[in-house]
């Protein structure tokens, strides 16, 4: 089986939007990197001017059966051991049937 586990957790910090965007992309994205370095000075200071905040993660796949990372074939079997690729097997006879 598939084991998804959350990790890296941050906290993510979204200033309000420029007011007047570029419509030149390359200028829009200095545009929000440098929203993004005002708020940080900002809260340096500690002063809160934050539309949003949430806290995100990655994640990282693992096996049940051998703690080994994920691996997929193309066809969708796993690959890491006989275990768990028995139990896809099982899986898609039983997915097959119904
Ligand atoms: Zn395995």
């Amino acid at each position: 089986m598939k084991v998804v586990n959350k990790i890296d957790f941050r906290l993510v910090i979204e200033p309000e939007s420029v007011p007047f965007l570029s419509e030149d992309k390359e200028r829009a994205e200095w545009q929000r990197e440098e929203e993004c370095l005002n708020l940080r000075d900002e809260i340096g200071r500690k002063i809160l001017n934050i539309k949003s905040m949430r806290v995100e993660h990655d994640t990282e796949e693992f096996c049940s059966f051998c703690n080994e990372r994920w691996d997929e074939h193309e066809v969708g079997y796993p690959r890491c051991c006989s275990e768990a690729f028995t139990e896809w097997k099982k899986e898609k006879l039983s997915q097959e049937q119904s």
